[in-house]
């Protein structure tokens, strides 16, 4: 059985006594939400606090709203509602996709759309108990000198394998930090580092506050496809959200595809509109374009042994997956997943 070292959990209220605490103990505080990861992490000694910040009674950190046409999305949002709630669904397909494949039903209810954010990356030989790690001599990310992903490296490449990552950036999310110093909002894709050992330019003592999906000036179609072992519960082998914006006669004005479950960062696919611009949707030029933009993702999409699963049998399934939600997204129809 595997033990949970000793720690204190403090209970804050407000958002203010929360960033107080965080500040008095930077290193020995980590921030604690539905602890869907952070637990077993605990439970692996990946991460030793002497005391844990909860946010269960934070109230303003809950809840889906509108505000000035934005929708916004509390931190501790759990990814259930989040996956199932009609403002999200209408306004962020993709987004209520990839939250109701996050894990299974009960981590859904416990685990939050602002810890699935701040999710830390993951590694087949990280990922692992004390004992299994030591006998390996650990590894560059956690206690040791060496990469076993690629020989001789000396940056790690754990990678960011938080599902609803893509679907944000695909959206153009900004996310509001809290920290002693006051507030600021940050673009999603500027919070990504390509570190593996911790793959976010926001320290971890700064506090996640909500989620905002600007409103968009055209309407957009959304899906999110997800490779997986298991349909009922895994981690993703590799995960892409897709956004397609049409004009009133169904004509392709721009195109985003976001990957996850490749690198430390989620990363956009270069170029990925470019040859479905122009084609109207079910038409044999769209699915021309559908053809290029698959062939484009499987030259730019790239997997590792770092996360489980043949890599190369991810990577032939790159262009499947790419192709599989871009006609869901066209037709209003998704996830794409494997059961
Ligand atoms: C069996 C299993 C399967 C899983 N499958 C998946 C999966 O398929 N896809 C997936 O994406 N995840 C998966 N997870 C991981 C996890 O359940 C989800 O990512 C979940 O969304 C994490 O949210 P949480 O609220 O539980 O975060 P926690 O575990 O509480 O925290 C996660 C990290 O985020 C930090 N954090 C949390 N909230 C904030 C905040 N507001 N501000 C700043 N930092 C914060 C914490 O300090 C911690 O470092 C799985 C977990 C398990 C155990
Ligand atoms: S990629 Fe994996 S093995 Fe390499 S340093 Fe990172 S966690 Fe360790």
């Amino acid at each position: 059985m595997l033990r949970l070292p000793k720690f204190e959990v403090e209970k804050p209220t407000t958002v203010d006594e929360t960033v107080a605490l965080l500040s008095e103990k930077t290193g020995d505080v980590m921030i604690i939400a539905g602890g869907t990861d952070l637990m077993p992490n605990m439970k692996h000694e990946l991460f030793t606090p002497k005391k844990l910040v909860s946010l269960a009674g934070v109230s303003a950190l809950f809840g889906i709203r509108e505000e000035a046409g934005a929708l916004v999305i509390g931190a501790m949002t759990p990814l259930d509602q989040v996956a199932n709630h009609p403002l999200v669904a209408e306004r962020a397909p993709a987004l209520a996709q990839a939250a109701g494949l996050v894990a299974g039903p009960q981590l859904r209810r416990m685990g939050t759309l602002g810890g699935n954010v701040m999710l830390d990356t993951r590694c087949q030989w990280y990922n692992q108990t004390y004992f299994w790690r030591k006998s390996l001599g650990f590894c560059l990310k956690k206690d040791g000198s060496a990469c076993h992903v690629i020989e001789g490296g000396s940056k790690c490449v754990a990678a960011a394998s938080n599902d609803t990552a893509p679907a944000l950036m695909s959206l153009d999310a900004k996310l509001t930090f809290a920290n002693a110093d006051g507030q600021r909002e940050l673009l999603l894709d500027d919070l990504w580092k390509s570190d593996g050992i911790f793959n976010k330019k926001v320290p971890p003592s700064d506090l996640l506050t909500e989620i905002r999906l600007p409103q968009r000036e055209v309407k957009h179609l959304g899906a999110y496809g997800k490779l997986r072992d298991r349909g009922s519960i895994d981690f993703p082998l590799f995960g892409v959200a897709v956004r397609i914006d049409i004009d009133a006669n169904d004509v392709v004005v721009d195109a985003e595809a976001v990957s996850v479950a490749l690198q430390a960062r989620p990363t956009r696919i270069r170029k990925f509109g470019e040859s479905l611009v122009g084609t109207t949707l079910g038409s044999p030029e769209f699915e021309k374009g559908v053809q290029a933009a698959a062939s484009l993702g499987h030259k730019q999409c790239r997997p590792m042994p770092n996360v489980p699963g043949d890599h190369e049998y991810r990577h032939a399934m790159v262009p499947v997956y790419l192709k599989r939600t871009i006609l869901a997204a066209a037709a209003g129809a998704g996830p794409v997943h494997a059961v």
